[in-house]
C-alpha cells in the first residue's frame, strides 16, 4: 500500500495541514489560526494534533497508511531532538514538539525542521529544483529566507542554527537588521527593503509616474516600483535594477560557497515577471566565481508557491 505523508506548516498566523502522496500532491488539507498571543505552545500543539486526526478521518486514511508526520516551524529547530529552540513568531522557547506529538501518534516517524528548510526540500523534491541534489531556495518576503539542499539533504549546521543566508553581511555598518546586526542581506533584498528603497526614490522624485501611482493607491508596496517601471518610469526602473543588484550580490556569495545546480526564488516578489528573474540570473552569471568557464547555476522561480511548506514538511518523512 502506498504511504501517505502528513505535512504541517506552522506559521505565525495560520497552521496548515495537508495529506501528501508520494508524488508530492496534496490531496486533502485543513487550516486553523495559530493565535500564539493567547495560547500556550502546548495548546497550539494539541490543536495541531487534533487537526491531523480530523483530516485523516475525513479523508478516510487509516493510521497504518500514514508513513510519517513532518512539521515546519518558523525559527531555530533542533531537528535531532525535535525541539524548537526559539521561534519569535510562535512565542516558542525550548518547546519539545516531539514529546507532545508522540502522545497522539505513538510509534509514528515524526520530524520537525525549520520552515525555510522544509520549503527548500519541497522545491528540491517536487518543485522547480526537481531532479537536482544541490539547490538553494531564496524567499523574498518580510525578510529573506534561505534553504540549502546539499547532496539531497537539508543543511542545518550545529543544533539547526545555520542556513540563515538572510543574515550574511553585504555591507559593514549598513542598515539595521531585526536580528540586531547591521548590513544583513535581508535589509537590502527583502520585500520590506524594496518598499523602503521605493519610498526613498519617491521622496527625491515625487512627480513621475511612480508618484502618480503612489498618490492613486495612497500607499507604497513591493509592487509599486515594478508597476511604475512597466509604465515607463525611469526612476522606478532604477529602483528595480538596484534591487536586483542587492538580490544578486547575496546569491553570488551563496553560489560561490555552495555551487548549487539551481537557485530558486520564492515569495510574492518572485511573481513580478520573467524579466525580473532573468535580470537576477544574468547578474549572477556575470559575477559568480569563474565566470562562464565554470558552471554558474540557473536562477529560476520557485514553483510550489504557498504549498512548499506543507509539501516540504511531508517530504521530511518521505523515503528518498
Ligand atoms: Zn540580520
Amino acid at each position: 500500500m502506498e504511504k501517505v505523508s502528513v505535512g504541517i506548516d506552522v506559521g505565525g498566523t495560520t497552521i496548515k495541514v495537508g495529506l501528501v502522496d508520494s508524488e508530492g500532491n496534496i490531496f486533502a488539507r485543513r487550516s486553523t489560526e495559530t493565535r500564539p498571543e493567547e495560547r500556550t505552545s502546548e495548546q497550539i500543539l494539541f490543536d495541531i494534533s487534533r487537526l491531523v486526526l480530523e483530516l485523516l478521518s475525513i479523508a478516510d486514511v487509516p493510521m497504518d497508511a500514514v508513513g510519517g508526520i513532518g512539521m515546519g516551524v518558523p525559527g531555530t529547530v533542533n531537528s535531532e531532538k525535535g525541539i524548537v529552540t526559539y521561534s519569535g513568531n510562535l512565542r516558542f522557547k525550548n518547546v519539545d514538539v516531539m514529546r507532545v506529538l508522540r502522545e497522539f501518534f505513538r510509534g509514528m516517524p515524526i520530524l520537525v525542521n525549520n520552515d525555510a528548510n522544509c520549503a527548500a526540500l519541497g522545491e528540491a523534491r517536487f518543485g522547480s529544483g526537481k531532479g537536482f541534489d544541490n539547490v538553494i531556495l531564496v524567499t523574498l518576503g518580510t525578510g529573506v529566507g534561505t534553504g540549502f539542499i546539499v547532496d539531497g539533504k537539508i543543511l542545518e549546521g550545529k543544533f539547526g542554527e545555520g542556513a540563515e543566508g538572510g543574515h550574511i553581511c553585504i555591507k559593514m555598518g549598513g542598515e539595521k537588521c531585526t536580528c540586531g546586526q547591521r548590513g544583513c542581506w535581508e535589509t537590502y533584498a527583502s520585500a520590506t527593503a524594496l518598499v523602503r528603497q521605493t519610498l526613498n526614490s519617491y521622496k527625491r522624485y515625487p512627480n513621475g509616474i511612480m508618484g502618480q501611482i503612489i498618490a492613486a493607491d495612497d500607499n507604497i508596496t513591493a509592487r509599486t516600483a515594478f508597476l511604475a517601471r512597466k509604465n515607463g518610469d525611469r526612476r522606478a526602473a532604477k529602483v528595480v535594477s538596484n534591487y536586483v543588484g542587492y538580490i544578486a550580490v547575496g546569491i553570488v556569495n551563496l553560489v560561490n560557497v555552495f555551487r548549487p545546480d539551481v537557485v530558486m526564488i520564492g515569495g510574492g516578489v518572485s511573481h513580478e515577471g520573467e524579466y525580473f528573474i532573468k535580470m537576477i540570473d544574468r547578474a549572477v552569471r556575470r559575477h559568480a566565481f569563474g565566470g562562464k568557464q565554470n558552471h554558474p547555476p540557473k536562477v529560476v522561480p520557485a514553483s510550489l508557491g504557498n504549498d512548499a511548506g506543507i509539501i516540504g514538511a511531508a517530504a521530511l518523512v518521505m523515503p528518498r
